[in-house]
C-alpha cells in the first residue's frame, strides 16, 4: 500500500529507537506537585481551594467561567501549601497551586457509565468537566473544538507523532488501542461526523496493526498510512494528506468540514466519559542521548521535570546534558532549570549531550531560498525574518508571519542558522500588542 503525504516539509532523522519499544511505566510520587492554573490556550483558571486545604486526587482545584478555558485538578492526595506564581515551561511565572503530597495515597474511585447511552451534549460536558485539552502540545480546550459552528463530516485522529524522539503517542496507540478507538467514536458522536480517519505514519507498524485489529471492518472507520515526514502531524498537512482538502490561510479545519484530535486526547475523552476521570496525569517520553534510561512514563501533572528525570535513572553517565527541552525537538521549549512542572500538553522531556548540539552563530541570510522551498505553509521565511529583524513587524506580517505555525523547518534547513521562529514570535507579539 502506498503511503500518503503533503507537499514540502522535510525528512528528519527519527531517533525514535531510544524509546519506541519501551512500554509505559509509572514513577514514585514526588514530595510536592506544582499545578499551574493556566495550562491551556484561553482564560486562566482561578483557584477554588485555599492554602491549608486537604485535596484528593482528581479534585478540582481551579476553574473559570470563560468559554475558552479548562479546569485543573489535583494529581495527588495532599495539602495545599501555597498559591503563588511559579516558573512555567515558557519562561514566564504562572499562578500555581502547590501541593505537599500526603504519605498515604488512596486509590481514586470512579463510577462507571454506559457510554453507549451518552448523548453528544453529555459527552461534551464530560470532556469540559474533565479539563481535557489537546494533548499533542497545543493545549487548546477540547470542549471548544467540539462545538464547531459548521457541519463536520470527518474526524481525523492524529496518530502521526511526527517530531523526532517522541514515542508516547506510539505507546498509547499500541497499549491503549481500545480506549483510543472508543474515545474517537465518542468525539465523532459529538460533532456528528460519520467518518473517522486514523492518520498514522508508517514507522509505527505495530500501531497500525493494533488499530487494524481493533477497528476490523467497521463502517466509517479508516486507517490511513502516512509518509514519515515532518510536519505530517500538523493539522493542515494532516488534512491535506488524508482527505486532499486544503484549509485556506488563516482559517480553521472546520472550514473544510474537519475536526482533528490527538490520540492522547481521544483516550482522555474515553476515560472522562466512561469513568468520570479528570485529566490529572499523562504519558510522556523521557529520551535523548543524555538520558540514562529513555522510556515512556505516566506522570501526575505538576511533577517537576527534575523528579521525573531522576526517577528515570538520571543523566547518562551522570553527566549534565547540554540541553533540556520540553516537548519535541522542533517545537519544544529549551529549559534552564529542572523545577519546571509537567502540564497537560507536555509530550516529552528531551536530554541532549553537548556533542549532539550543533552550535553555530546566527549569520546573515545568503538568499539560498531553502526555507522557501521547504515551508509547508508556502510562506517566505526569509522575508518574514529579515523584516522582523529590523523591527518592520507589519511588513513581516504581510509576508505571512501570522500563518506560520512555528514548525521550525526553516530554521532546520537554513545554512545561516537564522533565528526565524524567534522572529516570527516577535512579530506575533508585536501584532497582538497593537
Ligand atoms: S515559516 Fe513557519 S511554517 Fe514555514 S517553515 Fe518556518 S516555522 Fe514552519
Ligand atoms: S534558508 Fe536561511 S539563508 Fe537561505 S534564504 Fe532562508 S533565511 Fe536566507
Amino acid at each position: 500500500m502506498s503511503v500518503k503525504t503533503f507537499n514540502r516539509g522535510v525528512y528528519l532523522p527519527h531517533y525514535k529507537e531510544y524509546s519506541e519499544e519501551k512500554a509505559i511505566t509509572t514513577i514514585a510520587l514526588p514530595s510536592e506537585v506544582v499545578i499551574p492554573l493556566s495550562q491551556h490556550i484561553g482564560a486562566p483558571c482561578k483557584a477554588v481551594v485555599s492554602v491549608g486545604d486537604k485535596v484528593k486526587t482528581g479534585q478540582k482545584i481551579g476553574d473559570s467561567d470563560a468559554f475558552v478555558s479548562a479546569p485543573v485538578f489535583s494529581s495527588v492526595d495532599g495539602t495545599v501549601t501555597a498559591i503563588e506564581p511559579r516558573p512555567g515551561f515558557t519562561g514566564n511565572d504562572v499562578e500555581s497551586v502547590v501541593i505537599e503530597v500526603a504519605e498515604k495515597q488512596e486509590e481514586p474511585s470512579w463510577s462507571e457509565r454506559d457510554i453507549s447511552k451518552m448523548s453528544g451534549e453529555e459527552i461534551k460536558q464530560a470532556v469540559r468537566d474533565a479539563g481535557i485539552v489537546g494533548m499533542g502540545g497545543a493545549a487548546f480546550p477540547t470542549s471548544v473544538k467540539l462545538s464547531p459552528p459548521k457541519p463536520i463530516d470527518v474526524l481525523i485522529i492524529n496518530a502521526c507523532e511526527c517530531e523526532p524522539f517522541l514515542t508516547c503517542d506510539h505507546r498509547v496507540i499500541v497499549e491503549m488501542t481500545e480506549a483510543l478507538v472508543l474515545g474517537s467514536k465518542l468525539i465523532a458522536k459529538v460533532v456528528d461526523a460519520p467518518r473517522i480517519i486514523f492518520g498514522i505514519e508508517s514507522n509505527k507498524p505495530d500501531g497500525i496493526e493494533a488499530l487494524k485489529a481493533q477497528v476490523g471492518d467497521e463502517e466509517g472507520l479508516e486507517i490511513i498510512e502516512l509518509d514519515v515526514k515532518y510536519p505530517q502531524g500538523s493539522e493542515k498537512q494532516l488534512i491535506k494528506a488524508t482527505t486532499d482538502r486544503e484549509v485556506p490561510p488563516g482559517k480553521l479545519p472546520l472550514e473544510v468540514g474537519v475536526v482533528v484530535q490527538n490520540v492522547g486526547t481521544a483516550v482522555a475523552a474515553y476515560e472522562a466519559c466512561r469513568f468520570g476521570k479528570p485529566l490529572y496525569e499523562r504519558v510522556l517520553t523521557v529520551t535523548g542521548d543524555a538520558a540514562a534510561n529513555p522510556g515512556n512514563v505516566k506522570v501526575p501533572i505538576g511533577t517537576t521535570i527534575g523528579h521525573i528525570i531522576e526517577q528515570c535513572g538520571g543523566f547518562k553517565d551522570g553527566k549534565e546534558p547540554g540541553k533540556v527541552v520540553l516537548g519535541g525537538p522542533m517545537t519544544g521549549f529549551a529549559q534552564t532549570r529542572l523545577d519546571i512542572p509537567v502540564v497537560k500538553g507536555t509530550s516529552g522531556i528531551l536530554l541532549f549531550s553537548e556533542e549532539m548540539l550543533v552550535k553555530t552563530e546566527h549569520m546573515p541570510c545568503v538568499r539560498c531560498a531553502r526555507c522557501v522551498d521547504h515551508c509547508p505553509m508556502y510562506l517566505y521565511p526569509n522575508s518574514i525574518s529579515s523584516n522582523a529583524e529590523r523591527g518592520f513587524y507589519d511588513k513581516a506580517a504581510e509576508w505571512g508571519a501570522m500563518d506560520c505555525f512555528e514548525c521550525g523547518i526553516c530554521v532546520y534547513v537554513c545554512p545561516s542558522n537564522r533565528p526565524i521562529v524567534q522572529l516570527v514570535r516577535d512579530t506575533k507579539k508585536a501584532q497582538a500588542a497593537k
